[in-house]
């Protein structure tokens, strides 16, 4: 869902996301460009990832999606950048998503660099949580939230269609909140902000007066946060790695999606204020229907595109959205939780 926008910093690429075109490379700083790579059948439609450059080699943020059209595009970024595939020492990705993560396996094995992530990160690695989650954790989930079971059907993933993500690697180097990036002058530096996923970082680098937000702070959209493994209360999280990352307004804001942008502390007020007028809907729609289960409250909140267009995944992603603004709420004590196999919502007194 969308709010205030952003003051986009760099004319030509706001004006190439608004024709809806892949924004060009760019030289954003003398020793660091900017690479949109597209992500196929995506309404995002592109990552934007980001060279650093040091006499040492290449670091690459956020590689993005393991796509052959998008290993061209980050090859010919390279170009740009006057460097090639064997010249990457490094791959840093702020979060595991597959349109940051997805290439990073083929560029460590095609020139050897290492791949960084935050230690939170690489345990919510789909390798991982198979290890540590049991089978029918999904599946619970989705009965618990009160989704029918002929609609849990279609948002469960088949064995086949995991199996890339189940490829995803792991990682060499774990970056710790106030970690230095281990590349060049060693400015860049890794601030933790859990909420978007448990492990998402952003990299502040005081030296080129830049932010790398990942998908925790993006100029117009807002990025989902879902009830997921390894965080209880992922909008608490989020609501506080925002207020954190505000503090950092002098940057200038170099988003994974499109495009950069002046003012993060503005910006991170629009987001709060995005995810507590979601919560006053909620109140209402509890008011208006009673007990509800996650699913129900979900089907009758307001979707930009309407609920029936919202399809397939996206219904999981939007009652995880549901779920996190609950728990959220039930923390404040304006929603109350009536526990049971199938666990409903009435709102608070
Ligand atoms: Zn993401």
């Amino acid at each position: 869902m969308s709010t205030v926008p952003a003051e986009p910093s760099a004319q030509g690429q706001w004006e190439a996301w608004k024709r809806k075109e892949l924004p060009p490379v760019e030289r954003v700083r003398s020793d660091l460009w900017s690479v949109p790579v597209p992500i196929p059948h995506n309404p995002l439609r592109y990552t934007i990832t980001y060279l650093s450059v040091s006499d040492s080699g290449v670091v690459v943020v956020d590689p993005g999606w393991f796509a052959t059209e998008t290993w061209d595009a980050l090859v010919a970024g390279l170009a740009v950048a006057g460097a090639s595939v064997s010249d990457v020492v490094g791959v840093v990705v702020t979060h595991i998503h597959a349109d940051h993560h997805g290439l990073s396996g083929r560029l460590k094995q095609e020139s050897g660099a290492w791949i960084a992530m935050h230690p939170a990160e690489r345990e919510v690695l789909p390798v991982r949580l198979a290890e540590t989650t049991p089978d029918s954790f999904d599946k619970d989930w989705l009965r618990s939230s009160g989704v029918p079971a002929d609609v849990a059907g279609k948002l469960s993933f088949s064995p086949d269609a995991i199996k890339p993500f189940m490829e995803l690697s792991l990682p060499d180097i774990l970056l710790s909140d106030g970690d230095v990036v281990p590349h060049g002058s060693r400015t860049m530096r890794a601030v933790w902000t859990p909420g978007h996923t448990p492990g998402h970082i952003c990299l502040y680098d005081s030296v080129r007066g830049v932010l790398l937000t990942g998908d925790h702070v993006l100029p117009r959209i807002s990025p989902n946060i879902g009830m997921m493994v390894g965080d209880d209360d992922p909008l608490s999280s989020y609501i506080a790695s925002l207020e954190r990352i505000a503090a950092y307004d002098s940057a200038e804001v170099l988003p994974a999606h499109e495009y950069r942008f002046q003012g993060v502390a503005r910006r991170t007020l629009a987001l709060i204020k995005h995810h507590q007028e979601r919560c006053d809907e909620i109140s209402s729609v509890l008011r208006a229907n009673g007990e509800s289960t996650a699913w129900q409250i979900t089907e009758r909140l307001t979707w930009s595109r309407g609920w029936e267009n919202v399809r397939g995944v996206m219904r999981r992603s939007a009652v995880a959205e549901t779920c996190a603004h609950l728990q959220y709420m039930r923390k404040l004590g304006s929603v109350e939780l009536i526990d049971g196999e199938v666990r409903r919502w009435r709102a608070g007194m």
